[in-house]
């Protein structure tokens, strides 16, 4: 199901920028003006479930954080289990874990070692609010694959084409965003 252009722009419009956000020279997308447009919030929560409902998902897994707010009520719509991806430090079980490179220096992501309750080839749909240089999704997308889920398709709301992330994604698997930016 495609959205229309009507309801894209609805979402689109509801997105701030906040210029020189969390340093000069960076465009900030900032999503709490969408979530606080109940109009807004839901068409793109309605256009989520219609998108993954016949994909026969097992797990939605999210990019910590702003990916929760996404992927926690869309795993609640389809019925299925959700999964945080989070940064290092802040799980408290056994976890594996996968280095990515900043623009100074390096972050970690981690995800519980039975986060998918060790269901070899669960579908999986991984999701995030934004693509940049694609750091986090590569590395997020990467741990998915190394508890042996079956990543079926990684998505997100935007995508900052110029930083050209999306292609590092796409050698792990499909990519699916709404906004192209
Ligand atoms: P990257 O690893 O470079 O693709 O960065 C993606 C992560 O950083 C996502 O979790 C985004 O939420 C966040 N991010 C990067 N750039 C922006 C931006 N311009 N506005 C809002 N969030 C951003």
């Amino acid at each position: 199901m495609t959205l229309n252009e009507n309801d894209k722009k609805i979402i689109f419009d509801s997105i701030r920028d906040i210029h020189d956000f969390p340093k000069p020279g960076i465009v900030f997308k900032d999503i709490t003006t969408l979530l606080n447009n109940k109009q807004a919030f839901k068409l793109l929560m309605d256009h989520l479930e219609e998108r993954y409902k016949d994909y026969n998902l097992d797990y939605i897994a999210g990019i910590d954080s702003r990916g929760f707010i996404f992927g926690a009520p869309l795993a609640d719509r389809l019925g299925i289990g959700f999964v945080p991806v989070r940064k290092k430090g802040k799980l408290p079980s056994t976890t594996i874990c996968e280095k990515y490179e900043l623009e100074y220096g390096f972050d970690e992501v981690e995800v519980h070692l039975d986060a998918f309750n060790e269901e070899v080839g669960c579908r999986v749909l991984l999701i995030d609010d934004l693509i940049a240089t694609g750091g986090t999704a590569v590395a997020s997308a990467k741990l998915v694959k190394d508890t042996k889920a079956d990543l079926v398709e990684v998505c997100f709301l935007m995508n900052l084409d110029f930083l050209k992330g999306v292609p590092k994604v796409e050698k792990i698997a499909p990519v699916y965003s709404i906004l192209e930016i």
